[in-house]
């Protein structure tokens, strides 16, 4: 199930002076109404689905045991999911519900499964508060996209198994195909608006699920699958479903510890170590091929006036703005790192001409030293630039040491400048 989880909340959810401080009512006013459109409408749906579903007892046992699965899987799996969400970037993820929601999807009618998404949650509420490891009002929003795909989903496989091919059962092959076909997209496209909406970003792009997210998702519902089958056919082996979530759940970290290994943790870039294994890489490739490679290393002035006037917080919110410049004016094939302290490094993409990389180099100093900070505070960087065919394979710290003396030249003559320098 898609979420944008992430990052540690400092106020417990339930008080209701940080429902006030939420930052959803900061978001866009078009974010803000969609977001609370689609979570009224979710329990609204549901009690009007609930309303018209035959709740027999056959149903009702079997939303019972998945209630029951889901909170006894989210508390055996709480500290991996808190770590998951400590380690996560705040971008469109997933988490492990999906497979008790599948489930509910092929086994009960539309309102009970919309209704067993919702109680579910709100475990996942209470969870999350002990550990102060979410933000409640997106998961409110995670909850009710969910709530709606899963509506809409069953509607969907009961729909197929009761008019398009009368006397299946809903959770034969077809139906089960069209709920999956639903309920995915559905449910991706509902958090994306949402996601877009909230905080319009430049590309629709930036707030859709990546490959990992997808193929995490995507593995947790074919789980929920044979979670079904087990629970109509040999409900005694409902266990085993958690041992497949488990390797899953495990298994995500890994990409998630390999990603935080190689990002700054202040500002989302490359750290000193991945840059500088990427740029010898990249500097390799282009001596073998004698081409130009463009180093630029960005160092802010007088930034430990910043630190000494304003505190070190406003020092850190200042280097994050500075990683956000730099992530917006680069394109995705260059390599933007933080180096340390407040250094960065770009290395352009190999292709590009020495004009291309003055010009990128230009625009950076600019649009750092009108960047939009508070107390009406300005900051400027000077830009040393080096461009050259590397003389070997390991030329990388050759390059650099042309980019620094460029740089303490930009230094010297005034700061807020670029220098650029040729082999
Ligand atoms: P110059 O124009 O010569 O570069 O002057 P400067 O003050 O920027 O350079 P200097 O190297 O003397 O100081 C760098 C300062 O950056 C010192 C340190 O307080 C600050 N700094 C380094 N890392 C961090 C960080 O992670 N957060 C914050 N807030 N400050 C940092
Ligand atoms: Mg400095
Ligand atoms: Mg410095």
């Amino acid at each position: 199930m898609m979420d944008r989880e992430s990052g540690l909340d400092q106020v417990p959810w339930f008080a209701l002076r940080s429902i006030r401080s939420w930052a959803l009512w900061k978001v866009r006013p078009l974010g803000l109404v969609f977001i609370l459109t689609v979570e009224l409408f979710a329990p609204v749906l549901t009690a009007v689905a609930l309303s018209r579903d035959d709740l027999s007892a056959t149903y009702l046992i079997r939303v019972g045991v998945l209630l029951a699965a889901a909170i006894a899987y989210g508390e055996a799996c709480d500290r991996i999911e808190r770590f998951r969400r400590f380690l996560g970037d705040g971008s469109v993820r997933t988490n492990h519900l999906s497979v008790w929601t599948v489930a509910a999807i092929l086994v009960v009618p539309a309102g009970l499964a919309a209704a067993l998404v919702m109680a579910i949650y709100a475990h996942v509420l209470l969870v999350g508060r002990r550990g102060r490891t979410l933000r409640p009002h997106r998961m409110l929003f995670t909850a009710a996209a969910a709530t709606v795909a899963t509506w809409a989903a069953a509607e969907g496989a009961e729909f197929v198994a009761g008019r398009v091919v009368p006397g299946v059962a809903a959770h034969s092959a077809l139906p089960t195909v069209v709920a999956l076909l639903l309920f995915l997209p559905l449910d991706a496209l509902i958090v994306s608006t949402g996601a877009f909406l909230a905080t319009r970003p430049a590309r629709f792009r930036a707030v859709l699920p990546n490959r990992e997210a997808l193929g995490f998702e995507g593995a947790t519902e074919v789980i929920g699958v044979v979670t079904a089958q087990l629970l109509l056919r040999t409900p005694w082996l409902l266990p085993v479903s958690f041992g497949f979530m488990v390797v899953l759940h495990r298994a995500s970290l890994v990409k998630q510890l390999q990603l935080a290994a190689c990002t700054d943790a202040k500002t989302a870039l490359l750290n000193a170590s991945a840059w500088r294994e990427r740029a010898s890489a990249a500097v390799a490739s282009a001596a073998r091929e004698g081409r130009r490679v463009a180093v630029m290393v960005i160092d802010l002035d007088y930034f430990k006036r910043v630190n000494d006037t304003h505190g070190h917080l406003v020092g850190d919110l200042v280097l994050r703005e500075v990683g956000r410049t730099l992530k917006r004016e680069t394109r995705a094939s260059d390599l933007v790192g933080r180096f340390g302290g407040e250094e960065f490094v770009v290395l352009v993409d190999g292709r590009a001409s020495v004009a291309h990389a003055l010009d990128m180099a230009t625009r950076i100093r600019e649009r750092i030293s009108t960047m939009d900070l508070p107390a009406q505070l300005r900051v400027t960087a000077t830009i040393g630039l080096a461009h050259c065919v590397p003389a070997s394979a390991d030329g990388l710290d050759q390059v650099l040491e042309v980019a620094d003396a460029a740089l303490y030249g930009g230094k010297q003559a005034g700061r807020d400048r670029v220098h650029a320098a040729a082999v």
